[in-house]
């Protein structure tokens, strides 16, 4: 059976309670959720009843063990987080704009998460693991890179697979290294999951079926488009399908795409045909966002067999 693997961010989660431009005024604050998009996405993981793990580093203080908890609890191999008793767990700041847009404040440069960095135990980890899972905004840190690099190497290396969600956030684009790092990855990846306009940071075409085709030549095995609340569309050099989206009702949308992702790395790896893979992830980027906090909305399998029971193949 496969075991899923991936590397970076855990942090919390504080979000605005109402709309507007940042945070340079006062404004009422709900949280610490537990968050970061490779714990929300091994979150998921661990909820569908799959094999993974998660190599990290916390802090020795709430914010790291309210993660820790939460992820031991859904099932998620945690014996590859570290938890530092001098360093601080990452947190971010979250407001929505009117326009639907989010502002974020990181504090994670210098977190925890940050030094992540390889030891013999985690070593040992990646090598009981078959598939890895990169999130792009894990790599803005040196360190983070050399550890996810590391990780995609031995992996493959050992015949496994690779799955890649850009997940930019301009506020993090520009870390050092960064752009070279999301490369680097791209050229490793089996399935690349972007979001509708990731898509053409990654390749020169100026339609979105020419940079898929352009990134299947590359030898990319399979590529998910997610589109938001207009739903996904799953290509490889034989199959296209799209999917509309659920229609449920936007609570938060963070945390979407990575459970959205997490669910399609789960069900592909399973062998399904893809048209089905994608209806489960539809089904679970659509319960994501129904929940306040961007792991609340992690879904069950019987929870995604409810949702498209009740309305059909969306
Ligand atoms: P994020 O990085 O903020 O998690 P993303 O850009 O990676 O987001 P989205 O496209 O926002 O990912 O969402 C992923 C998937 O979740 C969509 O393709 C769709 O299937 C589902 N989804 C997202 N928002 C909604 C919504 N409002 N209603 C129904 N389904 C949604
Ligand atoms: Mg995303």
């Amino acid at each position: 059976m496969s075991k899923i693997l991936t590397i970076g961010e855990i942090l919390v989660e504080i979000v605005a309670t109402n709309r507007g431009n940042g945070f340079r005024e006062a404004v009422p604050l709900i949280g610490p959720f537990p968050s970061g998009a490779p714990a929300i996405f091994i979150d998921q993981v661990g909820k569908l009843g799959q094999e993974c793990a998660i190599i990290s580093r916390v802090g020795d203080d709430d914010f790291g063990w309210v993660n820790i908890n939460r992820l031991t609890e859904d099932g998620v191999d945690v014996s590859g987080i570290e938890v530092l008793p001098m360093g601080t767990t990452g947190s971010a700041f979250v407001r929505y704009r009117e326009d639907g847009g989010r502002n974020f404040v990181f504090n994670i440069r210098n977190s925890a998460c940050g030094e992540i960095a390889l030891s013999d135990k985690t070593l040992a980890l990646i090598d009981t693991c078959t598939h890895m899972h990169v999130m792009g905004t894990a790599l803005y840190a040196p360190s983070v890179v050399t550890s996810i690099l590391t990780a995609v190497e031995r992996i493959k290396a050992a015949g496994g697979t690779v799955s890649f969600d850009p997940n930019l956030r301009p506020e993090i684009l520009d870390s050092p290294g960064m752009r070279e790092a999301l490369q680097t990855v791209l050229s490793k990846t089996d399935l690349f999951m972007p979001s509708g306009e990731e898509l053409f940071l990654f390749a020169e075409a100026k339609t979105e079926k020419e940079a898929v085709a352009e990134l299947l030549a590359k030898g990319i095995k399979a590529i998910v488009v997610k589109r938001g609340d207009k739903g996904a569309s799953y290509f490889d050099r034989d199959t296209q399908v799209d999917l509309d989206s659920y229609k449920v009702e936007e609570i938060d949308p963070t945390g979407a795409g990575d459970c959205f992702g997490a669910t399609f790395v789960t069900f592909w790896l399973k062998g399904m045909h893809p048209a089905e893979v994608l209806r489960y992830a539809n089904a679970s980027g659509a319960r994501a966002v129904t929940k306040a906090g961007p792991m609340e909305g992690a879904s069950t399998r019987a929870e995604l067999d409810a949702l498209i029971q009740a309305q059909g193949n969306a």
